[in-house]
């Protein structure tokens, strides 16, 4: 497994043609997951994007935790009432952070899910 993703990573062309798992010849439409094993070819952006949506709301959430009094909004470079409004909409934020990551992972598996759909299994 992790020889073929190597080997993917050393060449790219070989990569379009040729399931890493199963080694079956790709169609050109087979962008996503192999037709044959119905192996992943490709992330979708958006599962990306969620997993780093997902890692902002760790961040938050710790800076949460430690309180968000400390991270110097106060301390006047922000309008004090931002400031407040974002003190008191912490926990929204952080959630609505978190949300938004799994909405978007969740896009790219549903996605996936359907291309796999379409293989015969
Ligand atoms: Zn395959």
């Amino acid at each position: 497994m992790s020889q073929s993703f190597s080997q993917q990573r050393l060449c790219p062309t070989a990569m379009s043609s040729r399931c890493p798992e199963c080694y079956a010849t790709l169609p050109e439409d087979a962008s996503w997951v192999c037709p044959t094993c119905g192996y992943t070819l490709r992330t979708p952006v958006s599962s990306k994007v969620g997993v780093g949506f997902m890692l902002l709301g760790l961040v938050l959430l710790g800076t949460f935790v430690a309180g968000p009094e400390s991270l110097g909004l106060r301390s006047g470079w922000m309008p004090s009432d931002l400031a407040e409004l974002t003190i008191t909409s912490y926990p929204l934020l952080v959630a609505g952070t978190f949300f938004l990551g799994m909405a978007l992972m969740a896009a790219g598996a549903l996605r996936l899910r359907g291309e796999r759909s379409r293989a015969p299994v």
